[in-house]
């Protein structure tokens, strides 16, 4: 089962990292996915497979890439 990983996801890690913070928001994505210490904002790069293994939870979902696209997008008017 493949992961679907969205910007502006927060996401909880089995292991805290060692400022005592558990919760990451994705600030990247790519071949690797950067991640956003929420407690003492530090940036870190996992791949994709090193996130998989370590994301516990989700605790907030980032918007689809897809709904910007379609917000934007007016019919016109006539
Ligand atoms: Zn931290």
């Amino acid at each position: 089962m493949s992961l679907e990983i969205r910007l502006g996801d927060v996401v909880r890690l089995r292991k805290p990292h060692p400022c005592g913070g558990y919760e990451w928001t994705v600030v990247r994505l790519g071949a690797d996915i950067g991640l956003h210490c929420t407690t003492c904002q530090r940036r870190v790069l996992l791949t994709r497979r090193e996130f998989e293994k370590r994301v516990k939870t989700f605790v907030h979902r980032g918007e689809p890439a897809s709904a910007a696209v379609t917000l934007a997008s007016q019919p016109p008017t006539s």
